[in-house]
């Protein structure tokens, strides 16, 4: 069942959400090559529990930290570590979520380090882009897929995989509730998008194949052909007027093709939506 949201239960899920907006700018203007992947994680916790809020990810399914930090081929789910220094030429995925009042919400950013090759950039924007095309079709009236396709058509012209282990969802009192939402699928099904609803859209894309596999960490999925991966995540809000996205405060961030701007599957949540076949740890 899709939980509709009130209003008050959006302005909770605003309040989360744009506290994540200003950790994703502490995390633009902290990262620096060198830097250990926990030292941003203790940034950004230390930052969260300031505004009052709690991290979403900590403790989730035994998640260790608060953001998930992935470089170069990990997709998503890396864990933060003192050995782990990202360096120049990387791009290093930040994903996390926050809890205000009991209210979730999620997103993740992938900022390169320096200098990449203009195919890297490529596959950041695109990512980016689709993500904007998605959240586009956040309105009442349009179907569930509408929200799905509108990704796979922006990536697919490019050549780049869509990872399908891993997908969106509904969210608010929980990190993933109802309903899925994968990154790809024909137009014109499932359900129909009504004021209320909460999407966290998450689109992940490599430069390879959108195979991936998950390290004996328990958490850290990666390509499996070792290809570079981006991933993008907003939490929007389906209103009268078009689509929220609760996790920035540009209201029409993410929509410079449209008003206003994406967890494992179904019994196996993970931070990335849902994932299919095993467990999620
Ligand atoms: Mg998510």
């Amino acid at each position: 069942m899709i939980v509709l949201k009130s209003e008050r239960e959006i302005g909770l899920m605003r309040r989360s959400g744009h506290i994540l907006a200003d950790v994703v700018q502490l995390i633009r203007d902290m990262v620096k090559p060198g830097m250990s992947t926990l030292e941003v994680d203790d940034a950004v916790e230390a930052f969260i529990r300031e505004c009052g809020a709690l991290p979403a990810f900590k403790g989730y399914r035994g998640f260790p930290a608060t953001v998930c930090i992935s470089i170069n081929e990990e997709v998503v789910h890396g864990i933060p570590s003192a050995h782990r220094r990202m360096k120049e030429g990387d791009i290093v995925g930040f994903d996390l979520g926050c809890i205000v009042e009991g209210y979730y919400a999620d997103c993740a950013v992938t900022l390169p380090l320096g200098e990449i090759p203009p195919r890297v950039q490529e596959l950041l924007d695109v990512t980016r882009e689709s993500l904007e095309r998605a959240i586009a079709e956040c309105r009442p009236g349009r179907r569930l897929s509408d929200v799905s396709h509108a990704v796979q058509r922006h990536v697919d012209p490019h050549g780049f995989g869509i990872v399908r282990t891993f997908v969106g969802h509904g969210i608010g009192r929980a990190l993933h509730e109802e309903p899925q939402v994968p990154n790809f699928g024909d137009p014109g099904r499932g359900p129909q998008l009504k004021p209320g609803m909460v999407l966290a859209i998450e689109p992940m894309v490599t430069l390879g194949s959108h195979d991936v596999k998950i390290l004996d960490d328990g958490w850290t999925a990666v390509t499996r052909d070792g290809s570079l991966a981006a991933h993008f995540e907003h939490t929007v809000a389906v209103t009268e007027n078009g689509p929220e996205v609760l996790t920035s405060k540009n209201h029409s961030e993410g929509a410079s093709t449209a008003p206003s701007e994406a967890s494992p599957r179904r019994d196996c949540a993970g931070f990335a939506g849902a994932r299919t076949g095993t467990r999620q740890p």
